[in-house]
């Protein structure tokens, strides 16, 4: 008989963001300003431990767990009135402000201690959460958890069955979907979608107000790292998301889209989306020209701040910082006026007489691969870490892990590379979390890099959360940018900066790692931009034996579905399909009286792609499928129809020089997001541009 820990968090209802919910000054989200809800994964997580439950015979105990202040205790009682026996409450003051290391280590040891007084010690238990929050978007903290108990972790799980008296869990992967079981219990998995809701029963919900949540505090789990002090990343700056570079002009007519189609081809230029991704402005300390020149701070006010100092400094002939009396003293806190005072100046004053980097190493990449191929983000990566390195003055490693990888080395130089660390066990065939983690912790620890990126990828979203617990370094999920800037006051120089989209995209968060000897990012597929290959390029290729074993595994693995065939998504255009197509027949058919078309005005092949969706409903072939775990894509046009815009689309398609959008819902999220569109079903829509494209009289030679 399996018992089951589920996981649940409350977060601010960022589905009904008001106006008032902004501070008109910094245009940041107010969060005391929203609603409290469930996190929406988190009510799947319950329905799946209920499913699980019953698969198994149905007489296992659910016991709900959550981390927050006293009013946390709502969703335990969402859970008690659906399928929950036992809450737990974890909350004290010293638990406030963790980030996801801080928060996983309690979580862990209120997950130890639940075994022993609810479960008899017994060890046939399964940790159940959803696979990340609305708030936090984070990912990290269930494999995190995983990784303190020394225990598996099934990520991204879509569904559950009960055969051979054991559980098989599917799950999303890059480029397709698997079938696995855990070799044993307790394991933590962790929902990415699971779609039959609980509802609230008349009488669990009647014993869910007269059930006694049970408290507990940091202390009664003897949980070691926790709140600040505990936490491992600090937040640099909070700020509202730029507006998007996109023009998202509506257009009302076939003829005028047909237009703007044949004009954005033809002069499609190879722009770098990335705001400052190529500018590698960083100057070391110790090589400005003005010793007190302090320009690469984390915020504006600091810059300025400086600024002032600087100025005062230099004016008064001072260049011995040691020896600033009390008299210039006075005169630098005379200039700055309301700027800053005294214990600021101390701190500053100590700042600028700073010029080592607070860290030591090389920028390295982990490499993403199918035995076959390097997946497309680890390229984009080692473009992004060979413009960190740069500016650190230090050199680029990637680390590859599995059975066989030194044939991915020339790839890996040739991309930008100056060493890569082949880290090769059979064990290491398949990936499982458990064994890549120790497989690469291991490395790691023995060159200790000073960044270490891997992919926002759903084998990077595990992985790295996995070894940054194991190491006890700080982690970012997800950065969309990655800049080396000082933190003088604080005593850091060319430290990295790490910043993210958080609050379901509502602001934007600027992070730094701290009291971690390496500094752990994943960063978003097609948003940074591989650099063109140059197979002159020489590096070395260092090989490591990885120290695992077969007792190390987590998983079986019974199936994996890959994607069949071939497709160019590198093609100079795309068209997409979603689940607005409707069925296989008329995706089939629109797709080739448009393609047709776009393809004889321009005289150039078009791609067809599809959203996941489109591929779940079988429109067509999983290698057709674009986005996050598909294949980001950077064509010069890329025209979406049919497709709504979720995130884990619309990241694969960031990079594309023109996005259009065709759909039949005004409100569609895509419509943010893309350059033009037009309002309409795609039946309407495409014979329409098919025509408009037959008749369009546009020059077509770049
Ligand atoms: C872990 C994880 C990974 C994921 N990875 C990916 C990924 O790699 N790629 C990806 O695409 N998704 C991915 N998803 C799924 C993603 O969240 C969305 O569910 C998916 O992108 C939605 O596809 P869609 O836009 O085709 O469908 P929907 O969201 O259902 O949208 C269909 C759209 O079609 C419009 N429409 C309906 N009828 C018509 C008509 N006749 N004419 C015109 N418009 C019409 C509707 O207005 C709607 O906007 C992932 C999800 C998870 C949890």
């Amino acid at each position: 008989m399996s018992n089951f820990i589920v996981l649940v968090k409350q977060v601010p209802d960022v589905t009904q963001i008001t106006d008032n919910a902004f501070n008109p000054e910094t245009g940041t989200l107010v969060r005391s300003r929203l609603a409290s809800v469930i996190n929406e994964l988190d009510t799947q997580a319950l329905a799946v431990a209920e499913k699980m439950n019953k698969l198994s015979g149905g007489a296992g105990r659910i016991v709900a767990l959550t981390m927050g202040p006293p009013m946390a205790e709502e969703v335990l009682r969402y859970g008690l009135s659906r399928c929950v026996d036992t809450a737990v409450l974890l909350t004290s003051r010293a638990l406030g402000g963790a980030d996801t290391i801080a928060t996983a280590n309690p979580l862990a040891c209120a997950i130890r201690k639940i075994a022993e007084t609810f479960f008899a010690g017994s060890s046939d238990y399964y940790i159940v959460s959803g696979m990340q929050s609305v708030d936090g978007d984070t990912a990290q903290v269930p494999a995190q958890i995983a990784e303190q108990l020394g225990i598996g972790c099934i990520a991204y799980m879509t569904d559950v069955d009960f055969r051979d008296n054991r559980f098989e869990f599917s799950r999303i992967i890059s480029g397709g979907s698997q079938i696995v079981r855990a070799k044993e219990a307790p394991t933590v998995l962790t929902v990415a979608k699971y779609e039959y809701p609980l509802f609230a029963t008349f009488a669990r919900t009647r014993n869910a107000k007269a059930t006694k949540v049970i408290q507990w505090s940091d202390e009664d789990v003897k949980a070691e790292n926790i709140g600040v002090k505990g936490s491992k990343t600090r937040v640099i700056r909070v700020f509202p998301p730029g507006k998007t570079g996109r023009k998202c002009q509506r257009v009302t007519d076939a003829d005028e889209l047909a237009g703007l189609l044949v004009e954005s081809f033809t002069k499609a230029d190879d722009q770098q989306l990335e705001a400052g991704q190529g500018e590698n402005n960083y100057i070391m300390p110790a090589k400005r020209k003005n010793p007190f020149d302090r320009t690469f701070e984390g915020t504006e006010k600091e810059c300025k701040d400086f600024e002032i100092l600087s100025d005062t400094l230099n004016s008064a002939g001072i260049t011995d910082i040691d020896n600033i009396d009390e008299q210039t003293k006075e005169k630098i806190l005379a200039s700055a006026g309301e700027h800053f005072h005294s214990k600021a100046l101390e701190d500053m004053l100590a700042g600028v007489k700073l010029i080592k980097p607070s860290y030591t190493g090389q920028v390295w990449v982990i490499a993403e691969h199918d035995d076959a191929i390097v997946h497309p983000a680890t390229f984009e990566l080692i473009g992004k870490a060979r413009q960190l390195a740069e500016s650190l003055e230090v050199k680029v490693g990637v680390a590859v892990i599995g059975s066989s990888v030194e044939k991915f080395g020339k790839d890996l130089i040739a991309a930008g590379a100056d060493t890569v660390y082949a880290i090769e066990n059979k064990v290491l065939e398949e990936f499982d979390p458990a064994t890549y983690c120790k497989a690469l912790a291991g490395t790691i620890e023995k060159y200790w890099p000073q960044i270490a990126l891997f992919a926002a990828t759903p084998r990077g979203r595990v992985l790295a959360p996995m070894v940054s617990a194991r190491l006890g370094c700080g982690l970012t999920a997800d950065c969309t940018s990655l800049d080396i800037r000082d933190s003088s006051r604080r005593g850091q120089i060319a430290i990295l900066f790490q910043t993210r989209p958080a609050l379901g995209g509502n602001v934007m968060a600027t992070i730094c790692t701290k009291d971690s000897r390496c500094q752990m990012a994943t960063a978003r597929p097609g948003v940074m931009k591989r650099l063109p290959a140059d197979p002159a390029r020489r590096g070395d290729i260092i090989r490591e034996k990885a120290n695992v074993k077969k007792s190390d595994r987590t998983i079986d693995i019974i199936k994996t579905e890959h994607s069949i065939g071939s497709v160019n998504l590198d093609a100079e255009i795309i068209v997409s399909g979603g689940k607005g197509m409707q069925n296989r027949d008329n995706y089939e058919k629109q797709l080739a009286i448009l393609t047709e078309a776009i393809g004889q005005k321009l005289n150039v092949s078009v791609e067809r792609g599809a959203s996941r969706a489109g591929v779940e409903q079988g429109f067509i072939d999983r290698i057709h499928q674009v986005g996050q775990t598909g294949t980001a894509v950077s064509p010069k046009l890329y025209i979406a129809m049919g497709i709504s815009g979720a995130i884990q689309h619309m990241i694969g398609i960031a990079n594309s020089n023109t996005i259009i959008a065709v759909n039949s819902d005004p409100n569609a999220p895509i419509f943010k997001q893309c350059d033009y569109y037009i309002v309409g079903t795609i039946e309407e829509v495409v014979p329409q541009l098919a025509l408009a494209l037959k008749e369009n009289k546009q020059e077509t030679t770049k």
